[in-house]
């Protein structure tokens, strides 16, 4: 699948500012924080969308935390193959597609496309490789035959089952007790009371055509792919095993990050990703922002609205990324002075120096992605005067490379 245009990155190094340190992130599995050191190439699997509803302001806020991850990677010199999905097939598109009258293909085109102009317009990094779950079937059938080979598989009626007993570790990516974790598979989609399973927790790999639902022709019967299978072939197929983070909204922990790494640990014998970092929820003046109370706040009705991009790119890293947090309107509009005072202060023909607000973006950033932080320090340069003819333009290419915001 086609993705967007990344912007480009300058090379703070290149402008003789060095480069950052590796950075720390918090890892849930760990339940506490990682360093993501490595030389080699940065390897980074990220949940995408299911395109039927794009793009609110929590999916900004996650694509936002991973890439500022990408920025610092690219800012220690290291290359990052980004890994993103769209499940632009699943019961939630369907559900919406015939409830709306809408053919459930071109609905997750629209939406795709409408995602892609979104992550565009608030310069977020592309992926190296954007995969869609149609276009994944054989890799998701072939996935599935390895976990049949495991002995990890068993029907339900014609519909495939993964036993995540096969994995001795299942559990250690959310370490949930069994309670909650059967509490959660029902809220998020799951079937644990569903008659014939040999475990609540056993998740679907493969469901069978259903009256009037899209089907493909497979060795595993027609049907179509179960969603936490779809994750892990794509990032097997596209990134290998043991790659550096597994990313997504905080709401995917359980179930799907747990079954995908489940799935992949049992189908390869090796570690699927060695952090899982998930960024907070987003609410909307005291509630949750979802479909159903039909509060979402769209990019997309923000730019509409008038609203630069780079200002709802600014209000969103007012945030920490893994808290949860709310959207209030007014917000839009303090980040909208910040970025004037940003724009005039990197106008200025002298500025104090660059190098110390720049030391002080990798130390926030690199320290669990504290952009309030890194913020904090642009403030307090963009205030401040200073006789530095080469300032205004260092810390503008700073901004830029490390916070994603062109001023
Ligand atoms: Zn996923």
């Amino acid at each position: 699948m086609r993705a967007w245009t990344s912007p480009e990155v300058p090379s703070l190094s290149a402008l003789g500012l060095g480069g950052g340190d590796a950075p720390t992130v918090l890892d849930t599995a760990a339940g506490m924080p990682r360093r993501l050191d490595g030389e080699d190439e940065a390897r980074l699997y990220v949940c995408g969308i299911t395109p039927y509803d794009a793009t609110h302001l929590g999916h900004a806020a996650t694509y936002l935390a991973f890439d500022l991850l990408q920025r610092l990677w690219l800012d220690q010199g290291r290359s990052v193959n980004y890994t993103q999905n769209v499940t632009d097939v699943d019961d939630p598109l369907l559900e919406r597609a015939a409830a709306t009258g809408v053919d459930w293909v071109e609905l997750a085109e629209r939406e795709t496309q409408l995602f892609r102009e979104d992550m565009t317009a608030l310069r977020m990094l592309a992926p190296r490789h954007y995969i869609g779950a149609v276009e994944s079937i054989d890799l998701v059938v072939d996935l599935v035959g390895r976990l049949e080979e495991a002995g990890a598989v068993y029907r339900v009626d014609d519909d495939l089952y993964f036993d995540v007993h096969a994995d001795a570790g299942f559990g250690a990516v959310s370490g949930f007790d069994a309670d909650r974790m059967r509490a959660v598979f029902g809220e998020r989609g799951g079937d644990p009371d569903r008659p014939g399973k040999r475990h609540p927790l056993d998740c679907l790999l493969w469901q069978a055509e259903r009256p009037g639902e899209p089907a493909w022709d497979t060795s595993l019967g027609r049907g179509r792919p179960g969603w936490h299978i779809e994750c892990a072939a794509i990032a097997l197929a596209h990134l290998g095993s043991d790659f550096d983070v597994q990313g997504g909204g905080s709401d995917l922990v359980f179930p799907h990050h747990e079954m995908s790494a489940s799935e992949a640990v049992v189908a390869t014998g090796e570690r699927f990703a060695r952090a899982y970092v998930h960024a907070g929820m987003v609410g909307y003046e005291g509630e949750k922002m979802s479909k159903s109370k039909g509060n979402l706040v769209l990019v997309s009705q923000l730019r509409r609205d008038g609203h630069d991009p780079m200002a709802i790119r600014l209000a969103l890293l007012t945030h920490r990324y893994r808290d949860d947090w709310e959207w209030f309107g007014s917000e839009i509009a303090e980040a909208e002075a910040r970025l004037a005072s940003w724009r005039a202060a990197a106008a200025r023909s002298s500025a104090p120096a660059a190098a110390p607000v720049v030391e002080a973006l990798r130390a926030a950033l690199t320290d669990d992605l504290d952009a309030p932080t890194a913020l904090s320090a642009v403030d307090a340069w963009a205030a401040s005067d200073g006789d530095d003819a080469t300032a205004p333009a260092l810390a503008s290419a700073a901004v830029d490379a490390l916070l994603g915001v062109a001023l």
